[in-house]
């Protein structure tokens, strides 16, 4: 049987798969509907500005993410690397010191400004919570509960804890995952110094990582198709025939890289996973806002990424302190109600005035601002989630996604990570 695969979907899941098999040798074929790569991480293009369909946050503990970039020639110079740093203006400074592990964290708690010792003590008993139960929890337990259980002080569940839940898990602290949240903190704030730091974009999500693997693609054979959505999958003894296919080709493996409300009417398609595309499709997502505010030159935010106390935005990014124009603010909100940011010029003068407030000085007119909504944003990561695997009960055809179980949240990492795992089973499948 030749070495080939098809991958439906040029997210970040769907490049980390074709950029795995092609670097063992697979031929890959990758179908993406629309023209622009990078999925829910892609550049937008509008009114001559250049943004993302929203802002992204990294992470030191993105280990697959960044071995990827490696392999496919990204500069380290187009991450800006910050230490753990949480920013509140005017109300928490706590910034990790260079040090090893701990050392980095009880340094930078040390010299907090806006946490008292109680707060300090109770942030590192919840750590020593976890750690004596190896960040295992029962499968029901909500982050709320977890924060309760170990009696963390209000200012720190309000400062930190909730706000960082909303951040990582895209879902509020009442009805969020506190399995899934301690697998976050056990790879970040207590594990290394480096796992823990934050890693902000110099460059838009599609020139981080998708336009870079399409090159290495295409040395190595692999082919994608844009604007070339696969609107069926079709079982056919050997192989899987894709409806879409310019090619009329039959496929040995496929890997179904879409989200969840794409990936499951195309596993209903094969007839063959009535239960699993049930399983996928009854997924809830969350949605996330993300506010550009063109304020000029001369406007800088007091570090590259604030925590903002009040409403309606929950943190904010000087993008010209990461790379991109002087004076651009990306303001985000995580888990917004959908009647809250359809007025978008409501919105806009909502969050102007937020920051003012929350800096305490005037800011300039904007220039140019944009309401970006992505209504799906992640799924909600509510406590015993059923999340599915890369396999599915057709041998051959394979699932990639933020959605697939890989212990983390719908993010970059856990996108990356199933495509990879999708990669090795479909080579070890082709070995046998
Ligand atoms: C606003 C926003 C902010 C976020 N912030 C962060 C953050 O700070 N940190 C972080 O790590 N993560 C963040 N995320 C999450 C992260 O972007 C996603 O987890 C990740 O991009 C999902 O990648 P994916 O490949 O699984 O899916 P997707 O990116 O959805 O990729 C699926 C691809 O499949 C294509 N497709 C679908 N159906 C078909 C079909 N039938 N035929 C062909 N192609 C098809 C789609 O067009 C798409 O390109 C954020 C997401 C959003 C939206």
């Amino acid at each position: 049987m030749k070495r080939e695969a098809a991958i439906v979907g040029a997210g970040y899941a769907g490049l980390a798969c074709a950029v795995e098999l092609a670097r063992q040798g697979v031929e890959v074929t990758v179908f993406e509907r629309s023209r622009t790569l990078g999925g829910r991480a892609r550049v937008v293009h509008k009114d001559g500005w250049t943004v993302d369909n929203g802002q992204h946050l990294l992470l030191g503990a993105y280990s697959e993410l960044t071995r990827l970039l490696r392999l496919t020639g990204v500069s380290p110079r187009w991450l800006e690397r910050l230490p753990l740093t949480l920013h509140v203006p005017g109300q928490l400074h706590l910034r990790a010191a260079a040090l090893p592990a701990p050392a980095h964290l009880a340094v930078g708690l040390a010299r907090a400004h806006g946490l008292g010792w109680r707060e300090r003590f109770a942030l590192f008993a919840l750590l020593r919570y976890l750690k004596r139960r190896r960040f295992q929890l029962p499968a029901t337990t909500s982050v709320i509960d977890l924060l309760t259980a170990c009696r963390q002080p209000a200012k720190l569940r309000n400062l930190v804890w909730e706000p960082l839940c909303l951040a990582a898990l895209n879902t509020p602290a009442p009805e969020a995952s506190a399995q899934v949240f301690a697998n976050v903190l056990r790879d970040t704030l207590a594990a290394s110094a480096a796992a823990s730091e934050l890693l902000i974009p110099r460059v838009d999500l599609s020139e981080l990582f998708p336009v870079p693997a399409a090159r290495y693609l295409a040395t190595r054979d692999g082919r994608i198709f844009t604007r070339n959505a696969i609107a069926a999958i079709a079982p056919n003894g050997a192989g899987f025939r894709l409806d879409g296919d310019p090619g009329e080709h039959s496929w040995p493996h496929v890997v179904i890289a879409a989200a969840p409300h794409h990936a499951a009417p195309l596993l209903a398609s094969t007839g063959a996973c009535p239960a699993l595309a049930s399983q996928i499709a009854a997924l809830s997502s969350e949605p996330i806002a993300t506010i550009y505010l063109a304020l000029g030159v001369g406007v800088r935010l007091p570090a590259p990424m604030i925590g903002l106390a009040s409403g309606p935005a929950q943190w904010a990014f000087d993008r010209g302190r990461c790379g991109g124009p002087e004076g651009l603010i990306a303001a985000v909100i995580s888990a917004c109600r959908e009647a809250d940011v359809r007025d978008h010029d409501a919105l806009i003068v909502a969050v102007l005035a937020q920051l003012e407030r929350e800096l305490g000085c005037r800011l300039p007119r904007t220039q140019w601002a944009q309401v970006i909504v992505e209504k799906r944003a992640a799924f909600a990561c509510r406590p015993g989630l059923s999340r599915p695997s890369v396999v599915t009960p057709l041998p051959g055809l394979w699932l990639a996604g933020d959605y697939v179980d890989s212990n983390y949240p719908a993010t970059l990492e856990a996108a990356v990570r199933t495509g990879v795992e999708c990669a090795r089973r479909i080579v070890a499948d082709m070995a046998r």
